[in-house]
């Protein structure tokens, strides 16, 4: 670890404590950055990576409501403003029980290099609540979404903040939280994206980011002159993300063996069908239940219910040749990394947000496999949301294949991003290096033309 690296990260443990996630996403980005900014002292000078490091804004508020008995609940909602050189902040939402501050300022921070990398004008922030959408019903979640947004309505704004969704939040919360901002500012406009198709919605939107990951794995093999075709995939997750990697793989000629919640995964043998993927959404979407109702419905899949008390995930441990980690973060340890690199697999595109400890990743890099680290290879989704934003400004909607035309050149863009920066910095094929260093370049000018804001 350079000298740089090591006074940094001290300060921004210091500084930050208890914040375990916003440590290891500086630390990654950090390491990969000290390439760059040896080569620019003026980097250094203008404290350029300490300031991205330091949120230009946090709002955190009380969210009251009121549950289907009468009993009044209370969890506390966020949104972190990062960073504003490059656009407006944007980043998603995430409802669920385990959000901190410490969760949100890693994903924020991960959003600026992200929403950099896909060449589009937007800065980056993310945001959410602790509050748990599981087991609740319809009206619970409306009263919720009602009293979140009727505070964060004030703090954002199509040319200001624009949220979008993340675990927990589809499109049944985006449009409640869309509802209720029209109605507290009287005007409609795009402050949300990921909403619904007849008032506002982007063709593509809900598939872009599991589509995207999988685009970026066929870009990572087509460096090996391969393609998808007849590749077996581990995905895990049956949320959004997972279910539109799944259609997409099966698109491409690839056979999908697994899929995962947080209470356990299924692995089939015969592999995930088109009639199976389906069956899954409407699981998964429409009835909200578990996957492990899967096996119920095809007898030859398999059940592993998750073992809290074992140091691996057995989703991690079967042959394949591509994995594509969709849940949440810090899913693939060091363990799983080396399960993975032990079954053969070697292509991981990252659909969730930081799904790789640092161990893992470190064992991807050094293995030479084709790891996609999630702020590129997830890319996708928050690029169709700028696509969204530029329709509505337009008051336009472009079709379905216009939107998955750009969506697949922008996925090839960041992909030539990588490559081409991993060669100038002499780590060739080095993803990691190319996604953090791409990202960072095009923010890091921004801030120095504006100066010390
Ligand atoms: P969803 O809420 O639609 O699905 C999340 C899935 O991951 C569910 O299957 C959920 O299981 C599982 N999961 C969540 N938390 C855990 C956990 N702690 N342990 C194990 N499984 C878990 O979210 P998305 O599909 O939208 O998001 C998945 C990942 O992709 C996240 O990391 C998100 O940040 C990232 N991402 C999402 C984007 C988007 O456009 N939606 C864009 C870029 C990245 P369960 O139902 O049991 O909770």
């Amino acid at each position: 670890m350079s000298e740089f690296v090591k006074n940094l990260m001290a300060q921004v443990k210091a500084k930050n404590p208890s914040e375990p996630e916003f440590h290891q996403a500086v630390f990654e980005v950090a390491s990969s950055l000290a390439l760059v900014l040896e080569k620019h002292p003026e980097y250094r000078k203008e404290k350029i990576l300490e300031r991205i490091i330091e949120p230009e804004r946090i709002i955190l508020f009380r969210v009251p409501w009121v549950n289907d008995q009468g009993d009044v609940q209370i969890n506390r909602g966020f949104r972190i403003e990062m960073n504003s050189a490059i656009g407006p902040y944007k980043g998603g939402l995430r409802f669920h029980p385990s959000v901190n501050l410490g969760i949100l300022k890693f994903l924020a921070f991960e959003q600026v290099f992200k929403n950099s990398l896909t060449t589009l004008p937007m800065g980056g922030g993310k945001g959410g609540s602790d509050f748990d959408p599981k087991g609740k019903s319809d009206g619970e979640v409306m009263r919720f979404c009602q009293s979140f947004m009727s505070e964060l309505f004030r703090h954002i704004g199509s040319n200001t903040d624009v949220p979008a969704g993340d675990i927990g939040v589809g499109g049944r919360e985006i449009g409640f939280l869309f509802g209720q901002y029209k109605k507290l500012r009287n005007e409609f406009t795009g402050v949300l994206t990921g909403k619904g198709l007849n008032w506002g919605g982007s063709l593509i939107r809900p598939e872009a980011t599991g589509y995207g990951a999988v685009y970026f794995a066929a870009e990572m093999l087509g460096t090996r002159n391969q393609t998808m075709e007849g590749k077996k995939c581990l995905v895990s997750g049956s949320g959004n993300v997972a279910q539109y990697t799944v259609e997409k793989i099966l698109q491409l000629g690839g056979k999908v063996l697994t899929l995962s919640d947080s209470n356990g995964y299924i692995y089939d043998e015969a592999g995930i069908t088109t009639e199976k993927l389906q069956y899954v959404m409407d699981l998964k979407n429409v009835r909200r239940g578990r996957i492990k109702d899967y096996i119920d419905k095809f007898k030859g899949a398999v059940y592993t219910q998750l073992d809290p008390n074992t140091d691996s995930n057995q989703l991690w441990n079967h042959k394949a040749d591509c994995a594509f980690p969709s849940a949440t973060q810090n899913e693939i340890n060091s363990k799983d990394a080396a399960n993975l690199l032990k079954n053969g697999v070697y292509v991981v595109s990252e659909g969730a947000n930081m799904p790789s400890t640092i161990e893992a990743i470190e064992q991807f890099v050094n293995a030479k496999i084709l790891y996609g680290p999630g702020k590129a290879a997830n890319a996708g989704g928050v690029a169709t949301s700028g696509l969204e934003m530029a329709q509505n400004s337009m008051r336009y909607s472009w079709t379905r294949e216009e939107v998955d035309n750009r969506l697949r050149l922008i996925m090839k863009s960041i992909h030539k991003t990588c490559v081409d920066i991993a060669e100038k910095y002499d780590t060739p094929y080095n993803y990691v290096n190319g996604a953090n260093i791409g990202g960072f370049v095009k923010v890091a000018d921004a801030m120095l033309d504006q100066g010390i804001v």
